[in-house]
């Protein structure tokens, strides 16, 4: 039997690539807290992304906690957000003492409906946090539009967004601030890690003092921060990655086209399809199966997995359905979101992955929807 495919696979530089990279941590003997990996890193981020000021951090979601902190939001303010999506950019809104409030998502790319957002805002609301989710670039001139007319922040979840640009401007340029995260399973990793790109370069220092105990000098503490920095060994995975990353996206777009050719015609499979003027990274291979394609989304997820093939519900259930929060929130008043999750796989996708592979994936796929018609 084949080996099974999984439905991810992290990128990784040569051993020897790695080696060289770390083999000066055994001469300076600095291993966190802003070393020269740590600096080389984010020199790096900033060229490739384009932007003036990028903060490093141990994970996405310290990322996201971090910068929420450092923006001053008011405690209890009411932050409009979106229920498909991972847990973390919900969690961090609320351990950071916010109210979410989920607005629907748009049926063509699944990212937060501008509409939606705008009967939400309230003279509570202060933030507006939508998630670029697959790599899908959000409606963001619709989104500052709302934000100015009613004096709000904008932070971007761009955990999926690493290496987007519309019209040659990196997703890390928009609104106040992008999260991105760079954990394993991300198109681009440095094991555990993450960032925020923001445009106030006078958050820099705000920022690595929230992520540092809040220690703003050699005897003082202004702040009550966490500990969220990103070591050496991980941001030196990150210089080696990003040496690759625009080789990685470009396996990654091959992958995809065959996915497009074997699927893109089946009745009732549901592609988001390329958005104009945006360069895709090809982070997650989503689909969406309609009525007529015959099988639910689940008995599609079985006969996958019955092959050997790991796809995700990803993302199901909404955040809004998980224990934590059902008890608050109701899916109902997400409609779109929620029919979404319901009919929503994503296949594998990763760089290494072999078309023959994909060929594989799809015939299954093929197969479960004419056996049901
Ligand atoms: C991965 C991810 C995060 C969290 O990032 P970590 O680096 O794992 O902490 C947040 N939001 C979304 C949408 C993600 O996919």
């Amino acid at each position: 039997m084949a080996d099974r495919i999984l439905v991810t696979r992290s990128s990784m530089p040569s051993m020897e690539e790695y080696l060289e990279e770390v083999a000066p941590l055994w001469e300076s003997h600095w291993l966190t807290n802003m070393g020269v990996e740590h600096r080389k890193l984010e020199e790096g981020l900033r060229d490739y992304l384009g932007v003036e000021n990028v903060a490093l951090f141990t994970n996405g979601h310290s990322a996201l906690e971090c910068v929420l902190e450092a923006l001053g939001l008011p405690a209890g303010g009411e932050v409009i957000t979106t229920p498909f999506t991972f847990a973390s950019t919900t969690h961090a809104i609320v351990r950071k003492g916010l109210t979410p409030v989920f607005a629907d998502v748009r049926t063509d790319d699944y990212t937060i409906d501008p509409e939606s957002v705008e009967r939400l805002v309230t003279p509570r609301t202060c933030a507006i946090v939508p998630v670029h989710v697959y790599g899908n670039l959000c409606d963001v001139d619709a989104i500052q539009r709302i934000a100015d007319e009613h004096g709000l922040r904008v932070v971007y979840d761009a955990a999926h967004a690493f290496g987007v640009e519309r019209d040659g401007v990196s997703a890390a340029a928009f609104g106040d601030a992008s999260m991105f995260s760079f954990h394993a399973t991300k198109v681009f990793n440095t094991i555990e890690g993450g960032a925020v790109c923001f445009r106030d370069a006078s958050l820099y220092p705000v920022l690595n003092q929230w992520k540092n105990f809040g220690i703003t000098g050699p005897e003082d503490v202004e702040y009550v921060g966490g500990n969220a920095k990103m070591n050496e060994f991980c941001a030196a995975m990150g210089v080696c990655n990003l040496r690759h990353v625009d080789e990685e996206i470009a396996r990654r777009a091959r992958v995809e086209a065959r996915y497009r050719e074997r699927l893109g015609g089946v009745a009732g499979v549901g592609l988001v399809e390329p958005q104009p003027g945006v360069r895709a990274n090809h982070a997650y291979m989503p689909v969406v199966f309609g009525d007529a394609f015959g099988a639910t989304r689940d008995e599609v997820f079985d006969a996958l997995d019955r092959a050997g093939v790991g796809a995700r519900k990803y993302f199901y259930p909404l955040v809004s359905d998980y224990a934590c929060y059902r008890s608050v929130y109701s899916s109902e008043r997400t409609p779109v979101a929620r029919d979404v999750a319901s009919r929503v796989l994503t296949l594998p996708m990763y760089a290494d992955l072999a078309i023959e592979d994909v060929d594989r994936i799809c015939d299954v796929v093929i197969a479960v929807g004419k056996e049901a018609r």
